[in-house]
């Protein structure tokens, strides 16, 4: 075997399909998001950012970068060791009570990282419970997938966000058997929403357990930013809700919340919990810090958010762009091909200062190659018609598809 040839010609085949990633390489300025430096070829140029996950500009809110600063001075950098050897800082612990909080439940447990919280909290869930079948939508995130397959336990998927499938599935299932529903709230690259108390009817109906992914929807949906199952009023139906604190809260770290007795249970088993070294207590403070916020005065930023989305699917709308009908934040154009998707991208990047990271395979099906906008709270006006402008010249320029 030649390894380093081996290597080599997989990267060629990504490149020849117009799969191979290339990052751009960005310089964020605290207090100017959305606008940022990106170098290339050892030369900087601005650019507007119009797909970062820190939906609401959280990561470079003042209240924020002074905790975080804060507490590095109290208590200095890492934690110091796993949640059990001497790495459980108060900080955490604060954390967890806010975030149960948060989510009306009785507690909660802090991760890494919303791809571990989901791989250790459902590969855990599923392997201890014996005989368990997990339903899982088919456009669920890749680390809700990996706990699935790293549960090894029988899997059932239903085709996405559709009730009646997943019912035909439930009633084939042995009524004994336990069985954990596995969902998101909001699937970020199309940007539609789950029927969230439609599939809880299912799960009382058919005694089975919930596990929701509210990773795209804490801090910017719900009176207090606790998601979509907190505005539909569904909090209280769910078993176990899942969240990050990298995207709207702008920090980083992962998070369950649920009963006492289930969180108690995912704390003393799951692997990826127990065996690693916890979050900087400077994080949880940080992170505290942007929970706190949101919850209390975000409700202004919230209802600009959606007034700014509103505004920017207008716009393309009327340019006669092919955007997908999305009901959430996420403004998702179809382009159906990775490598035109690149051109587009590329000449948004070099050619009018505007940052759009094209969205290819296996992040989403091969021809199904888009791009994904995210409106924030402060996108202007100027920045709209900049990135609108934009699109409908590289539509015509490269005779792309217009909407219908
Ligand atoms: C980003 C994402 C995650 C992972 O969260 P991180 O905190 O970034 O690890 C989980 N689920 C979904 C749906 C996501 O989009």
């Amino acid at each position: 075997m030649d390894y380093e040839n081996f290597f080599g010609e997989e990267i060629n085949k990504l490149k020849a399909e117009g799969n191979y990633r290339v990052f751009a390489e960005l310089e964020r300025h605290a207090g100017y998001f959305p606008d940022a430096s990106r170098h290339i070829d050892n030369k900087k140029n601005e650019v507007t950012v119009w797909c970062s996950n820190d939906y609401l500009g959280m990561g470079q809110h003042p209240d924020v970068l002074k905790t975080m600063k804060n507490t590095i001075d109290q208590v200095g950098a890492g934690s110091g060791g796993t949640r059990n050897i001497s790495g459980t800082s108060h900080q955490h612990v604060m954390l967890e009570r806010e975030l149960a909080n948060l989510h009306s439940k009785e507690a909660a447990l802090l991760f890494t990282s919303g791809y571990v919280a989901n791989d250790a909290a459902l590969s855990t869930l599923a392997s201890q419970m014996p005989n368990s079948v997990l339903l899982s939508d088919e456009y669920n995130h890749a680390s809700m997938i990996a706990g699935v397959r790293n549960s090894r336990a029988e899997k059932r998927i239903f085709k996405h966000n559709n009730v009646n499938h997943l019912e035909e599935l439930l009633r084939k299932i042995e009524p004994e058997r336990p069985k954990i529903i596995v969902f998101e709230s909001i699937y970020s690259m199309d940007g539609d929403i789950a029927p969230i108390a439609k599939i809880c009817d299912l799960a009382e109906k058919y005694n089975a357990m919930t596990y929701i992914d509210e990773v795209h929807a804490v801090g910017m949906y719900g009176p207090r930013g606790g998601g979509v199952a907190e505005r539909d009023g569904q909090m209280d139906r769910i078993t176990i809700i899942q969240g990050t604190l990298a995207k709207a809260f702008g920090v980083v770290g992962g998070y369950i919340a649920a009963s006492e007795k289930i969180i108690d249970f995912i704390r003393s088993k799951a692997s990826g919990f127990i065996f690693t070294t916890s979050l900087p207590p400077a994080i949880a403070a940080a992170a505290m810090a942007s929970v706190c916020h949101v919850r209390d005065e975000g409700k202004t930023k919230r209802e600009k958010h959606q007034e700014r989305v509103a505004k920017l699917k207008n716009l393309l709308e009327q340019a006669g762009l092919p955007i997908m009908p999305s009901v959430s934040h996420i403004v998702p154009i179809m382009v159906g091909d990775p490598i035109i998707c690149k051109q587009v991208t590329d000449d948004l990047l070099d050619r009018y200062g505007i940052y759009v990271q094209p969205i290819n395979y296996p992040t989403v099906p091969k021809g199904t190659e888009r791009l994904r906008l995210t409106p924030s709270p402060i996108h202007t006006d100027e920045d709209m018609n900049h990135l609108v402008k934009a699109l409908v010249e590289i539509w015509g320029r490269l005779a792309l598809q217009w909407a219908a």
